[in-house]
């Protein structure tokens, strides 16, 4: 017997149809002897409904009452799944987050969880009931509902999952898994039946959005290893069977069962470069570039600054494409004169792709190879960073989709 963690996303609890199919799931998982918890997200498309509510009545709706508005949705869905356990036969009971509690900070739509209280939880799992405990929210110390950003049921799952101290977090899903790369983009990308919990961040911050960036974190802060795998197929399919599919997110290098070089091919197409020229190359003056962008709250990531030819330099840096009108803007407007840049180009159509593996730590050769794929193709690189499992580089948008095939190919990650 295990205390184990259900996850399961709006998709899978799309309609009362679905909620009694991952009853059903849930049930045969109580029944063979596991105490459960179940951490289900609102039913999909609900929360977009809510929160397009609150754009009906303002502009700038205050982060509380979006709060407690959006983090409705995750109330409905936990009570339907408990109704429809309790309607086959089993003893469940469903939690609001205050209720159990898990308290996070303020920070009123993408809190953080500080603590959660297992107390009621184990009491309710020892007297042989299933524990619904809503996604995506908690309350803060004033008593306040917060939520924890969109996508925050994962974390929920995950972090519920550590403070239980559980064997293992499944989250379901609507993909069967991690794969090696995008299969919209590869159609012979292969499921990945382990990935080091690294690799997934890589992963996940660079594309492959399965999971919330921050439950991966958290998995791995707790070391929980956590599952990925589908709601979709059969409810009643074996136990055991399903105890092993999906992709499991593991902690050690060497419980990796498959031991090629490079694990998965990530990419980012939406990214942009914004080039500031001809600055001077003294003390400060990277931090007075970079600073005000950060003070305007976009994320920066490549970044390199040129050898200096008669006391000069130029940056470069990459912004997310949502982020570049606004980084453009500021540093015209605040940086520009005042660090003495000649000027500020940029390209608003640039891709980022990467090779991520934990293999690379002890296999020299990976970056050649890479680079000499890309010139194969044609592909001209503009920038690169490396980090210990990942290489990145970035190219034009147009080439980003050859690009990941050939890599893909070019490190032999097609199923076999
Ligand atoms: N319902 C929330 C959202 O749509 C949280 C989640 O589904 O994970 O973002
Ligand atoms: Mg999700």
């Amino acid at each position: 017997m295990a205390l184990i963690v259900h996850k399961y996303g709006g998709t899978s609890m799309g309609s009362t149809e679905r909620i009694k199919n991952v009853a059903k799931r849930v049930a045969k998982w109580h029944d063979a002897g596991h105490q459960i918890v179940v951490v289900p997200s609102a039913m999909s498309g609900e929360t977009n409904r809510l929160l397009g509510l609150a754009k009906e009545i303002s502009a700038q709706p205050d982060p509380r009452e979006l709060d407690m508005l959006a983090s409705t949705g995750e109330q409905a869905s936990v009570a339907l799944l408990a109704m429809a356990l309790q309607a086959i036969g089993k003893q469940a009971v469903s939690y609001a987050g205050w209720q159990v509690a898990i308290k996070t900070d303020s920070a009123h739509t993408k809190a953080r969880i500080r603590s959660i209280d297992d107390t009621k939880v184990r009491q309710d799992l020892d007297a042989g009931k299933v524990v619904i405990i809503t996604g995506f929210q908690g309350v803060d110390e004033q008593g306040n509902i917060t939520t924890l950003g969109r996508g925050g049921s994962d974390t929920s799952a995950v972090a519920v999952a550590a403070a239980l101290q559980a064997a293992e977090c499944l989250i379901y899903t609507d993909v069967d898994g991690v794969y090696t790369t995008d299969p919209r983009v590869v159609s012979d990308a292969r499921r990945l039946k382990t990935v080091t919990f690294e690799e997934m961040l890589e992963m996940a911050s660079l594309g492959s959005k399965v999971l919330q960036i921050r439950s991966v974190e958290f998995a791995g802060n707790y070391k929980m290893p956590t599952r990925v795998l589908s709601s979709l197929t059969d409810p009643l399919m074996p136990l055991e069977e399903e105890a092993i599919s999906g992709t499991l997110i593991s902690f050690e290098e060497d419980t990796k069962m498959e031991q090629a070089t490079i694990t998965g091919i990530a990419f980012n197409r939406d990214e942009t470069k914004i080039t500031v020229l001809g600055v001077p190359d003294r003390p400060g003056i990277a931090y007075q570039i970079l600073g005000a962008v950060a003070d305007a709250n976009i994320e920066v990531d490549m970044i390199i600054q040129n050898q200096s030819v008669d006391g000069k330099t130029d940056f470069t840096f990459t912004v997310p494409r949502g982020e570049y009108t606004k980084a453009m803007d500021v540093l015209n407007e605040k940086v520009k004169t005042h660090v003495g840049a000649a000027s500020i180009t940029g390209d608003a159509k640039v891709s980022k792709v990467s090779v991520v593996g934990v293999g690379m730590r002890s296999h020299v050769g990976i970056a050649s190879q890479m680079f000499r794929t890309l010139s194969e193709e044609g592909i001209n690189i503009q920038m690169i960073s490396t980090s210990e499992i990942k290489i990145s580089v970035l190219i034009d948008e147009k080439y980003m989709e050859l690009a990941v095939r050939a890599l893909h190919k070019a490190f032999g990650l097609e199923s076999a």
